[in-house]
């Protein structure tokens, strides 16, 4: 049995508030990372903007969601491995960007390089994020 969106926020430390569920069942469901703009047009609840804002901070910070930027620098969430927990993450894969449809996706399957940073810097984390059209887009059946 898949776990429950209410039995995964309580097993972070959440009460599993409609708003709460609501945001993160959206983030289960999808396939590809959403904007918060994208996510409050989904929302059927009526809530302001600062609030659905905290609730993906704290989910970021929980070790639920993950935070990607796209080419024009806005925020997308998507869920996070089991790995992850609170203040650790380690989703150590790459995304795509779909220059066709605007589309970010993890790439569960893609490691990010191992890199050395030259001494002196101090590495905290690293993104790869590629460009070019996704599976979807190329898809012409
Ligand atoms: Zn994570
Ligand atoms: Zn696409
Ligand atoms: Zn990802």
């Amino acid at each position: 049995m898949p776990t429950t969106t209410a039995t995964l926020l309580r097993q972070h430390g959440f009460r599993a508030t409609a708003l709460r569920q609501r945001l993160l069942d959206l983030l289960r469901r999808s396939d590809r990372a959403l904007t918060h703009a994208e996510l409050e047009q989904r929302l059927d609840l009526t809530v302001d903007r600062v609030t659905v804002f905290r609730a993906l901070n704290a989910f970021e910070e929980a070790g639920l969601i993950h935070r990607v930027l796209d080419s024009t620098g806005t925020s997308c969430f998507a869920m996070c491995d089991e790995a992850c927990n609170h203040g650790h993450h380690q989703d150590t894969h790459a995304h795509f960007h779909c220059t066709h449809c605007g589309a970010v996706r993890c790439l569960p399957s893609v490691a990010l390089p191992a890199v050395e940073v030259p001494p002196g810097f101090a590495l905290a984390s690293s993104r790869l994020v590629l460009d070019g059209t996704c599976n979807a887009c190329n898809d012409t059946h």
